[in-house]
């Protein structure tokens, strides 16, 4: 049965995101007509796929990058014994990138056979189906029946504590968000980081019904396929969209001094990173309301081992580590096993731990991290040499935290921009979208008006 939705029981934190992920006004639909520019300053893959979508509409466009590259986190590194992929390893596919590649003269790389099982750590050992047929019994039990939450679910947690069994909870759902969001459930705002049933949870009393009955959300839930990436890695996408717009990008510039001697009825939009877009915005409250924005400090790691040094292995996408395990390492992904190509020899193997940067590795150097994360495979996957050859990587500002002060941050900002900076927007993986997919179909949907 369905449940009116009560605004008044409903926060500025629990409205649903918008349907594109584009902070400001709308752009304009008739940007041919008035002959404005769009400045976009950003060539992290935010800002190329939105370049991309303005150019293949004809709309000129500069984009700005600071750097002498463009891509971004994206980068894929080589090395004698295989490749290194900056961030991203992969892309979910859907109707608008599946476009955009085969606009971009791309073939997507389909993932191996073996890439299919994917591993929640219980009791140290590696579990397709971590819970037991009670527990199962129990958490459908508990999903299956009718719910009517007597408070909003502002986070994840809240959600997970009405519809899931705790032990559901610990072992699926947590670590699957940690390994993604990289933040506990506690920290994680249902609407943002789970939008589709946020939307559809206020309106029935049964979810598993909602989601079987409720068109408009198997409409958004549709994909075109799992995890892809391209021959080379993810470089090669990053490569495809410079060289479309290669005569557009103004390299070594930092675009946020340079919008101030652009004319004023040309478009700007910032896909920089929010404390970055804050500089922009000078004294105003916008400056101070982006720099509330939190960003996660991660560590990614990636080691090339000989596969017969891993005592413990089991072929598959990777594995996530509930809390309760007491590893630092919140996931690890089973790179040679998710595509061919990722080693140089058939006898390697190649594995990317993820783990937040926390208090308890902040101090350490390099190389002690790179030994603590060594050592959690010793001892999760039984791995009895030391690795041939590893890589880690730091980022002080990781994945913005989709929490339920940002999901209250960003109508504000859109607010505040449509109001005092009506030819200002944003776009990154802060404002509503944290993977490629998302904001590749953001890009799309923020541009398809455009005539
Ligand atoms: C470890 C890790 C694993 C991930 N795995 C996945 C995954 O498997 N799949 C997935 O979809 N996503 C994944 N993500 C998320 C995804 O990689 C990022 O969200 C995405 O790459 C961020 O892109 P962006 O354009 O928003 O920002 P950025 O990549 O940060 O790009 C911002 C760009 O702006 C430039 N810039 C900054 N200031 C200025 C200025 N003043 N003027 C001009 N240019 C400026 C920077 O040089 C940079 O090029 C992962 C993230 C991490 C950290």
């Amino acid at each position: 049965m369905a449940i009116l939705p009560n605004p008044l029981v409903y926060p500025i934190y629990l409205m649903p995101p918008p349907a594109h992920s584009l902070l400001g006004t709308a752009l304009p639909a008739d940007l041919h007509r008035s002959r404005a520019t769009v400045h976009i300053v950003g060539g992290g893959i935010s800002g190329l796929m939105l370049a991309y979508q303005l150019h293949r509409r004809s709309i000129p466009i500069i984009l700005y990058e600071r750097s002498e590259r463009v891509g971004g986190w994206l980068s894929t590194r080589q090395s004698p014994y295989g490749i290194i992929e900056g961030a991203a390893n992969g892309l979910m596919r859907c109707i608008e990138l599946d476009a955009m590649v085969a606009d971009l003269g791309l073939a997507y790389q389909m993932p191996l056979a073996t890439n299919t099982k994917r591993y929640v750590v219980r009791g140290g050992q590696l579990r397709r189906m971590p819970l037991g047929i009670s527990e199962i019994l129990q958490a459908a039990a508990r999903f299956l029946l009718p719910h009517r939450p007597t408070k909003p679910l502002a986070t994840l947690r809240d959600f997970v504590d009405t519809y899931l069994s705790p032990v559901a909870a610990l072992q699926l759902l947590e670590p699957a968000m940690l390994g993604i969001d990289a933040a506990p459930l506690s920290e994680l705002s249902f609407s943002l980081v789970l939008p589709d049933l946020a939307r559809i949870q206020p309106r029935y009393a049964s979810l598993p019904w909602a989601m079987l009955v409720d068109s408009d959300y198997r409409r958004r839930r549709r994909t075109t396929g799992g995890t892809v990436s391209f021959a080379g890695g993810m470089q090669s996408l990053v490569d495809a969209l410079e060289r479309r717009l290669q005569a557009h990008i103004r390299y070594n510039t930092d675009g946020i001094n340079n919008l101030d001697n652009i004319a004023p009825h040309d478009v700007r939009v910032l896909c920089t990173p929010a404390y970055e877009s804050a500089r922009f915005f000078g004294q105003h409250p916008l400056a101070d309301l982006l720099r509330q924005v939190r960003y996660i400090p991660m560590l990614s790691a990636t080691f090339f081992v000989s596969q017969e040094t891993l005592k413990r292995f089991k072929a598959g996408f990777g594995c996530v580590i509930p809390r309760n395990e007491n590893y630092h390492t919140l996931g690890v992904l089973f790179n040679h096993c998710i595509f061919e190509g990722r080693v140089a020899q058939p006898n390697l193997a190649s594995l990317t731990c993820i783990a937040q940067d926390s208090a308890a590795t902040q101090h350490l150097d390099e190389a002690s991290i790179l030994d603590l994360l060594t050592n959690e495979l010793e001892r999760l996957l039984g791995l009895d040499a030391p690795p041939l050859y590893s890589v880690l990587r730091r980022y002080h500002h990781g994945i913005p935290l989709y929490s339920p002060e940002l999901n209250g941050l960003l109508p504000q900002i859109s607010a505040q921009l449509q109001r005092d900076w009506a030819n200002v927007r944003l776009f990154g993986n802060y404002t509503g979208q944290i993977s490629i997919r998302g904001m590749g179909q953001s890009a799309a949907r923020a541009t398809e008006h455009i005539g």
